[in-house]
């Protein structure tokens, strides 16, 4: 048995495309715009009316379909694509998605976002009866789930094409726990579907009469293709020939998106939920401005890129400067998605330097998205300082990151965590600031919209803020991923 990662933890973006001659062409722009989600690997899988062709390497969009080689050889009028982050060196190619199997009733290609939060549990059932994994993604469970699915689901037969196919992912959907978006592309339908809680996102776009699923607005953008909708929390949605069909086969719950996909991680040109990210962290500078103020401050400077809209917002509401003191050089890739931490040290050094011009002398508000390591934190504040700042306040736009996230988000385990293990002094003197202070959860939610946090019911996933999980952590019952060790013990 091929072993999980230790910690597979994904970020991921999807693109899914269904009835149009340029497929290929139109999912590797949409996955190029996706490249925030996922920098590690990135693949296509097409079907031609006859067979499916797939092209899946390590490396960039750009990189991976670098050739008209490869673009003709992902033939058809439909394709699904997936970059693709993990955590651990889990890269081989094996992992990379979208997966393809054949199955009994042919081929299907499975593309996912999200983690599974009993995937171990079902991996383990599945190996004993007799499963055999080529991978050690979670996305393969669900493979094998379908495989051994047949049609008993309490659930009436869809009005599309493949309704047994349609009908076998419904039920093993209905086996898995945890944060999915996902997309799948048998011989005649797309489809997609988001887990009940919706805590990953999901999107659904048309052009030139084309239905396109993808995880974020900006993939449709770049083809020029129309915004549809959201699909919806606990929605399956089916495309074929005919249309596209929607399917509610879960039980309601509370919708529970990613809070951090605004805080963070989705691109800010993006419309997320209906709400506009850039405006949403322009808010949030906005409201830490008015709850974390820097009197006689001289100006107001983001840590680039994810801290910008958040520092405007603060510069704005404040009245204080905004200046570029930090230039960031985009020609290397995001620290915080680098897997290796001698390469997150490095990476800080070859990303951002100080402009003196801003900061010389001056009372110097930092705005940063949030601390999650604290390690971009220490060598930004360091450059800061070297670069003549007088004196160096961090205002942080979002609460003290104390949780891991096991929805598929890398925020790393608690014990590197700096907010899990140090309280606001003692991160100050760490990160060597004048003054250190985040937004509070519901100075987050007022952003969002909300009068505060419902407390009873909270309006988003905000785990990593609040110790909070939404949805049951079967297999991690003491807050952390199982390791190998520990599997090997429980036998
Ligand atoms: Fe998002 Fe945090 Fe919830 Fe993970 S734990 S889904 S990062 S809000």
């Amino acid at each position: 048995m091929i072993p999980f990662d230790d910690k597979f933890h994904e970020e991921c973006g999807l693109f899914g495309i269904f009835g149009h001659g340029d497929s290929a062409p139109h999912t590797a722009l949409g996955l190029h715009a996706l490249q925030h989600r996922g920098q590690e690997a990135a693949g296509i899988v097409s079907y031609d009316g006859q067979q499916f062709h797939s092209h899946r390497t390590p490396g960039l969009v750009g990189e991976t379909f670098d050739s008209a080689d490869i673009m003709e050889r992902l033939g058809g009028d439909a394709a699904i694509g997936h970059v693709r982050y993990s955590t651990t060196g889990q890269t081989a190619l094996r992992n990379i998605q979208p997966l393809f199997a054949e199955f009994d009733f042919g081929g299907m290609a499975v593309a996912h976002n999200g983690n599974l939060t009993n995937a171990f549990s079902l991996r383990r059932e599945l190996v004993n009866r007799g499963s055999i994994f080529q991978s050690t993604t979670d996305t393969e469970v669900l493979i094998h789930l379908i495989a051994n699915s047949r049609d008993s689901t309490p659930y009436a037969r869809p009005d599309s094409a493949d309704p047994e196919v349609v009908l076998r992912v419904i039920k093993a959907l209905r086996q898995i726990q945890g944060a999915y978006s996902l997309i799948c592309l048998t011989n005649n339908v797309l489809l997609g579907a988001r887990d009940p809680w919706g805590v990953r996102p999901l999107i659904i776009g048309e052009i030139d009469g084309a239905m396109i699923l993808a995880s974020e607005t900006c993939a449709l953008d770049i083809i020029g293709a129309n915004f549809v909708r959201d699909v919806a929390p606990g929605e399956v949605v089916v495309i074929d020939k005919s249309g596209l069909k929607s399917l509610k086969p879960f039980l309601t719950v509370p919708s529970k998106f990613c809070i951090f996909e605004y805080v963070y991680f989705s691109r800010p040109d993006s419309v997320v939920e209906g709400s506009n990210v850039y405006e949403v962290r322009r808010r949030i500078g906005a409201e830490l401005a008015r709850e974390k103020p820097v009197n006689g401050a001289d100006v107001v400077t983001p840590v680039p890129d994810s801290g910008t809209p958040a520092a405007i917002g603060f510069a704005a509401e404040s009245g204080i400067p905004f200046e570029l003191g930090i230039i960031r050089n985009h020609y290397v890739g995001r620290t915080f998605i680098e897997p290796a931490d001698q390469i997150r040290h490095l990476g800080v050094r070859l990303k951002h330097n100080p402009n003196k011009a801003s900061l010389s002398g001056k009372k110097v508000v930092l705005v940063d998205d949030s601390i999650v390591r604290g390690t971009t934190s220490v060598k930004i504040v360091e450059m800061v300082r070297n670069a003549g700042a007088a004196e160096v306040h961090m205002r942080i736009a979002s609460p003290p990151t104390t949780h891991s996230c096991f929805y598929g988000v890398d925020t790393p385990d608690r014990d590197k965590l700096m907010a899990a293990n140090m309280d606001i002094k003692e991160m100050q003197h760490h990160i060597g600031v004048d003054s250190l202070s985040f937004l509070s959860i519901d100075g987050l939610y007022r952003a969002m919209g909300e009068p505060s946090r419902n407390t009873k019911q909270p309006q988003y996933c905000d785990a990593c803020f609040s110790g909070e999980y939404p949805i049951a952590l079967t297999d991690h019952q003491d807050g952390n991923p199982p390791t190998q060790l520990s599997l090997l013990a429980e036998k």
